[in-house]
């Protein structure tokens, strides 16, 4: 199938195609990503200064135009020589001096040496550096004090590392800092990446108070928000509007209009079958088009994913468990590819599973665990609304619909951090 590629292996093997849970119509994970991944609009790509570029995603290849070393240089302090001649001979004629940053196309041959610093460039006739701490200064001479001098000892030669045209960054590569360097060292100063998509954020819910506010019987904090705008950085889109709505239509109205304004919209809560779950019928009201609702994955079964002109919309479940697990397959994969990376899915690692697993029924089931020593044990309650647990998490296992695994089994596990 076409989304059984490398990068979200988890889905290639989701068991259930579509088919009714609980009397509704749920379809499979896989066709859900895979519809989602579908209507991914790119955003146009736009250049960037380097310190500007960290984790942006590079919009086309680049290819070396300087060699790096961009010419022979000393590695060391020292003195540059002719190796044989050195080693035949240790008490040479100092001829110059080469510091770095300046080249005064100084030569020597036999019997001769220049003093020489690192990152200097080597004189003509030279081919080894002995480091100064091998040497003995006698006035204008110098001598060698060890045996072993080989040829090219301490010598940097151009274009060892980098060759001009090599290939320096692949479309869609995430810019590193050390990537970042490397485009420096070629003398760029900015560079063409994938425009960072901008983000909404709505959380619903009247049972829900703001973190410092005054709470009544009956309330929680809301506490979705401020995880979700985490995730959205650390998928390193831009949160351009985050606002709590109450389970009041009008109001989630306005607050879908304003949040699909932007390239995302994220819904938190609402999404599900209950009286005061308005998030489709609003939807709908402001002419947004609904894909799907409702996928067979646990947690998050309510899941909805729509469009509304540039704006893909997605409403997660509000149990934080839920939310959580959504996004990381779900949204995070569309912002991803959205901004122009090659990589979308989490980082994977082949691990033990430390106890026996046995999954749903009918739905993959992502287990939340704990990875140490390469060993993966669930952790804290398995529950969609059990967010202390889920932040003991380090990893998530996803395991098939009734698929029993023992102690012991090598599993792949998706990594959180
Ligand atoms: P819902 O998806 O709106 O039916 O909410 C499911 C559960 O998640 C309920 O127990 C809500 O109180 C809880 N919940 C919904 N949104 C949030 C939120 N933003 N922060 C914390 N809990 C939430
Ligand atoms: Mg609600």
């Amino acid at each position: 199938m076409q989304l059984v590629r490398a990068e979200l292996p988890f889905i290639a093997d989701c068991g259930l195609s579509n088919c009714r849970l609980n009397g509704l119509p749920v379809i499979s994970e896989e066709e859900a990503l895979e519809r989602i991944l579908s209507k991914v609009l790119f955003l146009p790509p736009t250049e960037v200064f380097l310190a500007d570029a960290l984790d942006r995603f590079a919009a086309a290849d680049l290819f070396a135009t300087i060699p790096l070393p961009p010419f022979d240089n000393s590695g060391m302090d020292g003195y540059a020589v002719v190796a044989e001649s050195a080693t035949r001979d240790p008490r040479l004629k100092i001829v110059g001096e080469q510091p770095a940053g300046v080249s005064k196309n100084l030569s020597l041959s036999t019997g001769e040496a220049v003093r020489i610093f690192t990152g200097a460039p080597m004189p003509k006739g030279a081919d080894t550096v002995v480091m100064q701490e091998e040497t003995q200064r006698e006035g204008d001479f110098v001598r060698v004090r060890t045996k072993q001098i080989s040829e090219g000892d301490f010598v940097r030669q151009a274009g060892a590392d980098l060759a001009i045209g090599q290939q320096i960054i692949k479309r869609g590569d995430r810019l590193r800092p050390t990537t970042l360097a490397l485009l420096a060292s070629q003398g760029i100063r900015s560079v063409t990446v994938g425009k960072r998509a901008q983000v909404a954020i709505v959380t619903t819910g009247d049972e829900l108070v703001a973190p410092g506010k005054e709470l009544h019987a009956g309330q929680i904090f809301e506490s979705n928000g401020v995880m979700l705008a985490a995730l959205v950085a650390k998928a390193d889109a831009k949160l351009s509007m985050r606002r709590h709505c109450r389970d009041n239509f009008d109001a989630l109205c306005a607050a879908l209009r304003d949040a699909t304004q932007y390239d995302a919209a994220i819904i938190s809560g609402g999404v599900s079958v209950g009286e005061r779950d308005l998030v489709r019928e609003a939807l709908q009201e402001i002419r947004a088009e609904i894909d799907l609702w409702r996928v067979a994955v646990k947690p998050g079964r309510p899941f909805l994913f729509g469009k509304r002109e540039q704006c893909r919309i997605f409403g997660l479940p509000g149990n934080p468990v839920s939310t959580f697990v959504t996004f990381l397959i779900f949204v995070r994969p569309i912002l991803l590819r959205m901004m122009g990376a090659a990589e979308i899915g989490l980082l994977r690692a082949r691990v033990r599973l430390g106890h026996e697993v046995s999954g749903d029924e009918t739905r993959p089931h992502y287990f939340r665990g704990e990875l140490k020593d390469g060993q993966f044990k669930t952790v804290g309650r398995q529950e969609s609304h059990a967010l202390f647990g889920l932040t003991r998490a380090n990893a998530l296992l996803r395991v098939r619909p009734q698929e029993k695994l023992v102690a012991g089994t090598e599993v792949e596990v998706l990594l959180l951090d």
